[in-house]
């Protein structure tokens, strides 16, 4: 039986295992963290439950495939549960607008504050679901292993069919007037951890995601999905090994054929898939004479995606005003990616992403709310901003509770997690959450490919490879790498 080593086992990381496992490999992940889903973590601090990452989910049938590509049913191990409103968007002069995939709803908020928008919805849903088709037909299912991947005439075709050299914000602009909307609708670029006034309209395919196919929750929190693929990948017969850190990938004559541990035990494989963010893991783990085409220069350059500050607090009320997602948005949003991008700072006039799960699943949080509070932070490749986390955290509550969210009184429990903690907690490339940025064309298309241009049977998953970052995308990167590893071998 070959062996395939999987290090991380992040999303991208269990996707790729059970598909290996499923297809006849033996896997074992190494994991360094205790527990599996890497960024979608679980927190539990008493009573109140948290998703760590990933709170918004989408391309539901992506997270099912991974299971359901075994024989199994997807809803044996998860409940997706999809939100009627998904977000209300909170805007500076206090006025809001929620949301939805319930095409009648947009119609009647358009129709009061920005008539025009009501006019072209229809025209919009069609031309974002275009968008999103030409990828899903094109990018998506597609391995980048080398430069002749993209000199396939019908990718070359559809590359110029998505809009690549409009930005996101110029996109939004041909159909919605009104300045709060278009904050609303450009708030998706950071979906892909970057700005809406430099990302390609290409990534508007997210508002179909949202806006037609809708957003999801899985009951009892998301991170079941990935205790879900953990318990099938062992059902599989995978060997999951949590608290296990590789230190550095062996190769023999240009290939790879196993990984040393931090405990120094050798482990020997057929095929070495790397989750671990690769802008870190691949210069860290394998020596820079051995990977020419993968300097630690050309890993420096590129742009890592912003990260985020994100205050977990529990509280011991239930604050009337909050739906599921709630995004209390700043008055200037061009001057917070250019404080965020451009001067590397922490925005002083944040646009606020409130998570309440408890709002949909008061399960999780028997005895109030629990909010995950999330604002978009610098990367930490300028440190210095990062010392503030306190006085920063109180920036934040008193914004909130400006806006009438109650939190100081009736807090319970707290915790704040910085660039630096996501940096060091999942080995993220400057604690980026989607890898890499699309704020430059070259970035959004080019990205490092999903196999090593030097090391043979040495492949790559994740938000920092193909297809791109966010959770669906990470699993469609593990499930293509699997396929196409069990594909070769068998
Ligand atoms: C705060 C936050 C909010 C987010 N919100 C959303 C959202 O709403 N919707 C969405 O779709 N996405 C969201 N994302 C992004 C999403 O979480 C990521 O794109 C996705 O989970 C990344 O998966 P991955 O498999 O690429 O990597 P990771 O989840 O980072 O997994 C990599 C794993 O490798 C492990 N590892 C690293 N180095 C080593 C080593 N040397 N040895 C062993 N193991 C190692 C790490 O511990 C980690 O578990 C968010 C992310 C964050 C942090």
């Amino acid at each position: 039986m070959k062996q395939a080593i999987v290090i991380g086992g992040g999303l991208g990381g269990l996707a790729a295992a059970i598909t290996l496992q499923h297809r006849g490999l033996q896997v074992t992940i190494l994991e360094k963290n205790s527990h599996f889903g890497g960024k979608l973590m679980p927190v539990q601090l008493g009573s109140h439950y948290f998703d760590f990452g990933p709170n918004t989910i989408t391309m539901p049938h992506i997270f099912k495939r991974v299971i359901e590509q075994t024989g199994e049913r997807a809803e044996d191990y998860f409940e997706l549960q999809r939100l009627s409103v998904h977000t209300r968007n909170i805007f500076s002069d206090g006025s809001h607008f929620d949301f939805t995939s319930s095409r009648e709803d947009m119609l009647r908020q358009l129709a009061g504050c920005d008539p025009f928008a009501a006019k072209s919805y229809d025209a919009f849903l069609q031309e974002v679901q275009r968008l999103y088709e030409l990828s899903e037909a094109h990018f998506l299912p597609r391995l980048f292993t080398s430069w002749r991947d993209y000199l396939s005439p019908s990718l070359g075709k559809a590359l110029l069919q998505v809009r690549p050299l409009q930005s996101l914000d110029a996109f939004f602009r041909k159909y919605f007037r009104n300045e709060n909307l278009l904050q609303a609708m450009n708030r998706y670029a950071t979906y892909i951890g970057s700005s809406p006034y430099a990302a390609p309209a290409t990534f508007a395919m997210i508002a179909h995601l949202e806006l037609s196919e809708g957003v999801y929750y899985v009951k009892g929190g998301n991170a079941r999905i990935a205790a879900a693929y953990a318990e099938v990948a062992r059902k599989l017969g995978a060997d999951l090994r949590p608290d296990t850190e590789v230190r550095s990938v062996l190769t023999e004559n240009g290939q790879a054929t196993g990984v040393v541990t931090a405990d120094g035990e050798t482990l020997r494989a057929d095929v070495v898939v790397m989750n671990a963010d690769l802008l870190r893991a691949y210069p860290e783990l394998v020596e820079e004479e051995y990977r020419p085409h993968f300097s630690n220069a050309k890993a420096a350059g590129y742009e890592p995606s912003i990260s985020a500050f994100v205050v977990l607090a529990g509280l011991k009320i239930r604050n009337e005003g909050l739906l599921h997602h709630n995004v209390f948005f700043s008055d200037d949003y061009q001057r917070e990616f250019t404080e965020l991008f451009a001067n590397g700072g922490y925005a002083e006039h944040p646009t606020i992403y409130v998570c309440n799960s408890s709002y949909t699943d008061p399960s999780v949080s028997p005895d109030g709310d629990n909010l995950f509070i999330l604002v978009n932070a610098p990367s930490t490749k300028k440190r210095q901003v990062h010392g503030q986390a306190e006085q920063y955290k109180e920036h934040i509550y008193d914004i909130l509770e400006s806006k009438g969210i109650r939190i100081r009184e009736h807090l319970v429990t707290e915790k704040i997690i910085a660039p630096p903690d996501i940096e060091s907690m999942f080995g993220a490339h400057k604690g980026a959450l989607y890898g890499i940025s699309s704020n430059k064309r070259a970035n959004a298309f080019l990205r490092p490919f999903n196999r090593s241009q030097d090391i043979r049977n040495l492949y790559f998953v994740g938000g920092t490879t193909h297809p791109g970052g966010g959770s669906p995308m990470v699993t469609i990167s593990g499930l293509n790498v699997g396929e196409a590893i069990a594909g070769k071998i068998f």
